[in-house]
């Protein structure tokens, strides 16, 4: 294959960078000889350049994905033990990471004691809809009310919420630690219906619907928001003993070869849960 020329070589990197096309800028010369030695027609090359892109556009995509959704940890269902909580169907679970109730506009509810793995199936499933390319935002819920009132203090309120709008899962973790303020509950019941059949909700709680009322205040919006939160919704509960909990006895009695044990039981090299002693939480 003939070179090109020094001076065609910067013009064709400034028309690939007009083009926005970063990937091809980059290998389109290693390509061209790797391609010359093959023996390989033009547009096989063009074809490889333009599949290098795109993957690598792909990558970028999804990277921005699961920065933008602000996941603590990250969790997934391989991490999952799913014969330590029987409770928990594992063909349901693998079923809702296809996230075909996404495009339903369907809800996740996870209820159950501390420790369950209810946050950890709820970052799993999301996950693994923002690998499928969907957008996704996971708030604990009182850093979302928090968010709220403060938007509201701020007046703005309008743009946090169209930034809501626009996601297809909204995660909100950990409903009935703290109780909502009035204004606080009401913003939430505001996200809630502003979500009913446009974005899907996976929601998780350690309390039983009856008891709603002690976070969200009144039993009018309690009432509304259980109406559009279950309204097409699958409802997950994780009964049994905390995993810490099991985890944590598990080494007590066996301190010598605990450690051993522990790790070759889960996959996750490190849950800061123990560690973080939130055992008492
Ligand atoms: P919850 O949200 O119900 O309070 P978490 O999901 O935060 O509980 O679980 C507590 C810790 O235990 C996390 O580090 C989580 O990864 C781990 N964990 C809980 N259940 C399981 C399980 N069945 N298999 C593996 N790890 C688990
Ligand atoms: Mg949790």
């Amino acid at each position: 294959m003939k070179q090109l020329e020094a001076k065609s070589m910067v013009l064709l990197h400034h028309h690939l960078k007009a083009l926005r096309l970063p990937t091809i800028t980059a290998e389109c010369e290693k390509l061209a000889r790797q391609a010359a030695a093959d023996n390989a027609d033009h547009l096989t090359y063009l074809l490889q350049l333009t599949e290098l892109e795109l993957l690598e556009r792909e990558r970028k995509a999804a990277e921005r994905r699961l920065k933008a959704a602000y996941f603590p940890t990250p969790k997934s269902l391989e991490s999952f033990d799913f014969s330590a909580r029987p409770s928990v169907n594992k063909l349901m679970i693998c079923e809702l990471a296809r996230c075909e109730y996404i495009d339903r506009r369907e809800n996740v509810l996870f209820v159950g004691n501390p420790g369950t793995g209810k946050t950890h199936l709820a970052i799993a499933l999301a996950m693994a809809a923002c690998s499928k390319g969907y957008r996704v935002r996971f708030f604990r819920l009182t850093e979302l009310v928090t968010l709220l009132v403060e938007a509201r203090d701020e007046r703005g309120l309008l743009g946090l919420k169209s930034r809501l709008a626009k996601l297809d899962l909204l995660v909100l973790d950990e409903l009935g630690y703290v109780p909502a303020s009035k204004v606080g509950a009401e913003l939430l019941f505001d996200v809630i219906s502003s979500a009913y059949e446009r974005t899907s909700l996976i929601v998780t709680t350690n309390l039983p619907f009856e008891s709603w009322t002690e976070v969200l205040g009144s039993e009018r919006l309690t009432g509304a928001t259980l109406d559009r939160l279950t309204h097409r919704c699958q409802i997950i509960e994780t009964k049994g003993e905390s995993y810490r909990l099991r985890d944590a006895r598990a080494k007590i009695r066996k301190p010598a070869s605990g450690e051993r044990a522990g790790s070759a039981h889960h996959k996750e090299p490190s849950r800061g849960a123990l560690e973080g002693g939130q055992i008492s939480r």
